[in-house]
């Protein structure tokens, strides 16, 4: 079976994702930081899949514990097939009352987790001669930006901007960098949204699924989209 880690699979479209995998018949290697009992609840459901249910938990902010735990992840397992750069955080405010705390979190999490967790990785991946796939989830404020997210806009974009130039460096290796990013999708990440008022900017004035962002990250880790790569997919009801 061929393992993928899934970052942030615990909950909301991570755990989607690790599901939609397993569903796929691939083995999701699943992923948390705080929420263990979280994680071992979606590592069940992988079990009745026929997936292994692998739990690794590490910040994917600190760069030190992310290493040590891929590290010798990868000495016991070999590379992985492919990873999904998934774990993310928002702490929104409008820019003049936004903390210094909450621009550093937010770009350390959301665009520095992208060098921490794949600097480990794909070096082993490359040298396994197995083709591969990575896919990162950047967003909607990635793309056209938000109000009140700057922070977490401009760590969406640097995510964009990082996949693309890694997919080139990879393109001659068979392995595909590509970006899945989503418009507002039903998880905790969006409590708090104002319901009334976003769903007016979405031509079909619903939420999106985790699931219907997942079915996208399974099409983009098959073997058909092998000539799919340096691409952003968006999944947002229309918004953009
Ligand atoms: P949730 O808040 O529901 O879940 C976040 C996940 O990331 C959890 O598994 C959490 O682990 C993990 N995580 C958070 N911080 C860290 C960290 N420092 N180190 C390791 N793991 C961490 O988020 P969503 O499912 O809504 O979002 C998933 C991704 O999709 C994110 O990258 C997000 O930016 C992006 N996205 C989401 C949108 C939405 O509307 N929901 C829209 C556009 C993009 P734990 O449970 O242990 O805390």
């Amino acid at each position: 079976m061929k393992k993928v880690i899934v970052t942030g699979s615990s909950r909301g479209i991570g755990r989607a994702i690790a599901i939609c995998l397993a569903k796929a018949g691939y083995d999701p290697v699943l992923h948390c930081v705080r929420r263990p009992e979280a994680a071992k609840a979606v590592a069940e459901e992988v079990k009745s899949l026929g997936g292994t249910g692998e739990i690794l938990k590490f910040d994917i902010s600190d760069r030190e514990e992310a290493k040590a735990a891929l590290d010798s992840w990868v000495e016991a397992n070999g590379a992985p097939y492919g990873v999904v750069l998934n774990a993310g955080i928002a702490d929104d405010n409008a820019f003049p009352a936004l903390e210094d705390d909450q621009w550093d979190r937010v770009i350390r999490t959301d665009l520095d987790g992208f060098y921490n967790v794949l600097k480990p990785l794909v070096m082993p991946m490359v040298q396994a001669r197995n083709r591969g796939r990575i896919i990162a989830l950047s967003s909607i404020s990635g793309v056209v930006g938000n109000r009140g997210q700057v922070n977490y806009s401009a760590a969406k974009a640097g995510v964009i901007g990082a996949a693309k130039a890694l997919a080139i460096e990879l393109a001659r290796r068979g392995i595909t960098v590509n970006c899945v990013a989503p418009g507002v999708i039903e998880t905790e990440m969006i409590d708090g949204v104002f319901a009334d008022e976003v769903l007016k900017a979405i031509p079909m004035r619903r939420f999106g699924k985790p699931e219907e962002v997942a079915a996208v990250v399974r099409f983009l880790m098959s073997e058909e989209a092998a000539y799919v790569t340096r691409q952003v997919i968006q999944v947002n009801g229309g918004m953009f």
